[in-house]
């Protein structure tokens, strides 16, 4: 565990250049770090004393124990999520996968209220965040894949009803599972 007083490490007698922490799977800079903190009775809060050696984790791809990647930048730049035009080029979450799992979700969703259902554990919002945090996976495990179908109708729409399918019962998926469930769809759907 190395020591340290703050977050950022910058050398003495350079302009520290801000940079911007990233996952190196998806390339999201929504990540976090676990480490320990100790009470500061000067400043009446809590301050880092160490991080975590493979403490870093990604809040999009789900990964744990991950090398976080530097990269430069703009002084203005917004955190965790900047503008589009200061996130990485590549890789990034395809939209339309986002948008055809919700479309997926909306199906099983109407199917579940016409059935007179409930939302267990909370709202229609707080499923569909949920659900699409499984999209960069999705574009992961089907990047270079030769599909006979369309990948949005054979593999995200789906996966988004099945999923939500099974969220609506209150089962929500491991990344593990729903890593599993898009797996079996993108097999399904390749050549
Ligand atoms: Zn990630």
């Amino acid at each position: 565990m190395s020591t340290t007083t703050n977050l950022t490490e910058t050398s003495a007698n350079q302009a520290p250049a801000p940079v911007r922490k990233m996952c190196p799977h998806c390339g999201s800079d929504d990540v976090i770090h676990t480490g320990t903190m100790v009470w500061d009775i000067a400043s009446q809060d809590w301050m880092v004393s160490g991080l975590y050696d493979k403490g870093a984790a990604c809040n999009a791809c789900d990964r744990e124990n991950i090398e976080l990647v530097d990269e430069t930048a703009g002084v203005d730049a917004a955190s965790p999520a900047g503008a589009p035009q200061d996130r990485p080029v590549s890789p990034t979450t395809d939209p339309l996968t986002i948008a055809y799992i919700a479309l997926g979700a909306a199906t099983a969703l109407t199917a579940h209220r016409a059935k007179g259902g409930e939302l267990i554990g909370g709202g229609e919002l707080e499923l569909i965040a949920e659900l699409i945090r499984h999209a960069p996976m999705l574009d992961r495990l089907a990047e270079g894949k030769d599909f006979d179908g369309v990948y949005y109708y054979e593999v995200a729409e789906p996966f988004g009803k099945q999923v939500a399918e099974r969220m609506v019962d209150g089962d929500y998926l491991s990344p593990q599972e729903a890593e599993a469930v898009a797996s079996e769809l993108i097999a399904g759907a390749t050549v």
